[in-house]
């Protein structure tokens, strides 16, 4: 039978059979093919072939896995150092957007974080674009109004919601409608919330900071797929752990400015082609650029520390 993946941990996962029955079940053999040494096996969204335990109706095997049309993906410290592969953690599996989840404070606005989500997305070859939620918190911040405006003239989608008072949430709906969205964004953004305020009716537990926080595995359990409208509209929303620190994976550091938008169009185009460093060459287009106000200051920033990472393979993970 086929079924997809709602949410799981490295051996057990929820599975929901096309029948719309869920099932308690266990990689059948161990290994799964095709999937072999990775942090996780199945990632939500994955869709795979399994069998119901004949003497246990809720519990079966997973047999096998279909082949992923995308998988939004995070390098994971817990598995580095053992084997390559296992530091590769499969988020979402099959999206058709990425969100990033985002507050203009508590927790503080962090525009790098939005710039790493965004170009992971790239990599991924997954549309990508930011909510920002708590709208109702605004705070006339000249900065954040300025970042927020350059993410749109680059050509990202900016939703601004409040999952509290309700602001945007008919536009979210609308826009969300039809596909299966990932939620990525730091724990306390009000992912959850939001969820829970697209679909009423699902009992997903909210709760404060630290309430959530501070018991390991809740974190693991909570996240997961989402039904936000059933069919015929099939909206799905994949609800991801907290995650404070992401390193992009993937590529190596000459290809980050294939996956930034407004940088993209500049490769090869410096004097010195692609073997430019872009941080001090003579006719360098991208700090031209920079120096233009075509390419914002911070994006640059981002583009330089996150191509310094990858040069050095340097993870800076980080867990909640
Ligand atoms: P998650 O970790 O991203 O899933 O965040 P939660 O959904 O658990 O929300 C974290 C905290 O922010 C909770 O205390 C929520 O009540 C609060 N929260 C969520 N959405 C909003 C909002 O739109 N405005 C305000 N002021 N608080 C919100
Ligand atoms: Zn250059």
């Amino acid at each position: 039978m086929r079924g997809r993946v709602i949410r799981g941990s490295r051996n057990r996962f929820i599975i929901k059979s096309e029948a719309g029955t869920e099932l308690d079940c266990h990689i059948k053999g161990k290994v799964l093919k095709g999937v072999e040494g990775s942090y996780n096996p199945l990632a939500p969204g994955d869709w795979v072939e399994f069998e119901e335990d004949p003497t246990c109706p809720q519990k079966g095997s997973i047999l096998g896995l279909e082949a992923r049309r995308n998988v939004f993906s995070r390098f994971n410290h817990k598995g580095f150092g053992r084997r390559s592969s296992a530091a590769i953690q499969q988020i979402a599996a099959n999206v058709d957007l990425v969100c990033c989840v985002t507050t203009p404070s508590s927790p503080p606005f962090r525009p790098r974080f939005i710039d790493r989500v965004l170009l992971q997305s790239a990599i991924a070859g997954i549309p990508s674009c930011i909510i920002l939620n708590k709208e109702d918190l605004s705070v006339d911040d000249p900065d954040i109004e300025e970042r927020l405006l350059d993410f749109i003239s680059i050509g990202y989608p900016l939703l601004r919601v409040s999952a509290l008072n309700g602001k945007g949430l008919e536009g979210l709906n609308n826009y969300l409608e039809g596909k299966l969205s990932v939620f990525v964004g730091q724990s306390g953004v009000g992912k959850s919330s939001l969820i829970n305020a697209l679909n009423p009716k699902l009992s997903q537990r909210t709760g404060t900071l630290n309430e959530k926080y501070d018991r390991g595995n809740h974190v693991t359990s909570m996240a997961g797929l989402f039904e936000i409208s059933s069919s015929p509209s099939n909206t799905y929303v994949i609800d991801t752990p907290g995650v404070r620190q992401l390193s992009p994976q993937g590529l190596i550091a000459t290809d980050v400015i294939f996956y930034m938008k407004e940088f993209a169009p500049l490769a090869g185009q410096c004097s010195y082609g692609y073997s430019c460093s872009h941080v001090s060459e003579p006719g360098c287009k991208i700090m031209e650029g920079v120096a233009a106000g075509a390419i914002h200051e911070d994006r640059y920033l981002s583009f330089l520390k996150i191509s310094e990472e990858l040069r050095e393979n340097i993870n800076p993970f980080e867990y909640e």
